[in-house]
């Protein structure tokens, strides 16, 4: 995954920081954890993460789009990734003018914001010129992350952004176990309903898709554990 950059997480609700240290440790990245402003720009000094995710709302009198502001006047120069509240616009102006390359409006899935993440820390690379890899596959079954498309063959597959995100999940992951609780958490955010069939209604579509021309299937349920992208059985 050529990832063992540095993300500092600056939030002080743990339920979104472990959510998203979980995420972000899974996809081999180095993650610390501040719970406040002034912790943030400590750790932000000594340590000079890759990527700040700086959440708006946080205790103490120091909030994110102050922080930002100070980070950018100390002249550090990596990613701030804002995270702001549903709808706050006044937040996000705020955020981008104190410096932030970028927002995410809570709650958001993790997928979403991985890619976020990614495309920062890609454009930060800029000597790097050899672009990341965008055409995933796995069997004749390919990827398009740049136009969104799916592949079985030669056979282009429409899907909708969700659908998209899932086999995403699938397809940067092949041949493992994604337990139920993981792809959703990934897929449908910190809050997701835990007790709903969204999950297995996504699945069913999903395959419907890939199996429209009667190719063999792919996402694979493993009974008792979760589904995998893996190859049928001979
Ligand atoms: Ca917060």
């Amino acid at each position: 995954m050529g990832s063992s950059s540095h993300i500092l997480i600056v939030e002080d609700e743990r339920a979104i920081a472990s959510f998203l240290r979980r995420g972000l440790s899974y996809e081999g990245y180095r993650v610390t954890v501040a719970d406040s402003g002034r912790l943030a720009l400590e750790t932000a000094r000594d340590d000079s993460p890759n990527l700040v995710i700086l959440d708006v709302m946080l205790p103490d009198g120091l909030d994110g789009i102050e922080v930002c502001r100070r980070l950018r006047a100390a002249g550090d120069e990596f990613p701030i990734l804002m995270l702001t509240a549903r709808d706050d616009v006044a937040d996000r102006v705020a955020g981008l003018d104190a410096g932030a390359d970028d927002y995410l409006v809570k709650p958001f899935a993790f997928e979403e914001l991985l890619a976020r993440v990614r495309a920062l820390l890609r454009r930060q690379e800029r000597h790097d010129d050899s672009p990341e890899d965008l055409i995933y596959q796995f069997a004749d079954l390919k990827l398009d992350t740049s136009s969104r498309f799916a592949y079985r063959g030669e056979r282009r597959i429409d899907l909708t952004t969700r659908e998209y995100e899932l086999l995403l999940l699938f397809i940067r992951h092949p041949n493992q176990v994604l337990t139920r609780d993981l792809i959703m958490e990934r897929i449908w955010g910190y809050d997701f309903p835990g007790e709903s069939n969204v999950l297995e209604v996504y699945i069913s579509n999903l395959r419907r898709q890939l199996e429209a021309g009667d190719e063999p299937r792919l996402l694979q349920t493993v009974r008792g554990a979760g589904y995998a992208l893996r190859l049928p059985p001979d």
